[in-house]
């Protein structure tokens, strides 16, 4: 049996605002385009995030916009970003955990975020060459 929780019944793809969703259980939810962009799940901005990289050059951040958006499969939405970024596939199931997560404040995977033990040195140091910043 299906699960409402992670159907969508409606989409609307405001693209230099937000992606509303209409859960199929009657649960509504609003994401902005920049932490979405943020939060891109794709395997290269994930790697970033673990490095403490940024994930988008800060300008391209401001100006952050979708250019293009499809379903894929029935599962999620595939998004092509104005910064010529399309790798990220958004799942209804990890996009419904993150409105729940947030009520609205958008702080995508926070299981993403350094532990305090990796706060305070644990964490694999930067790999030879890395300069700490974003090119
Ligand atoms: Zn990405």
């Amino acid at each position: 049996m299906a699960d409402e929780r992670i159907e969508v019944d409606e989409i609307e793809v405001h693209r230099d605002s937000h992606v509303f969703l209409r859960f199929a259980d009657g649960y509504e939810a609003r994401f902005d385009v920049g932490p979405l962009r943020l939060a891109c799940p794709c395997a290269e901005c994930r790697s970033r995030r673990d490095l403490g990289q940024p994930v988008i050059a800060p300008l391209a951040a401001a100006n952050v916009a979708i250019a293009d958006a499809r379903l894929v499969g029935a599962w999620g939405l595939g998004v092509d970003w104005n910064d010529g970024h399309a790798t990220g596939i958004y799942a209804w199931e990890v996009l419904r955990h993150w409105a729940e997560q947030t009520e609205g404040e958008p702080t995508f995977e926070r299981t993403d975020l350094p532990s305090p033990a990796q706060a305070a040195g644990d964490a694999a140091p930067p790999p030879d060459g890395f300069d700490g910043g974003f090119s």
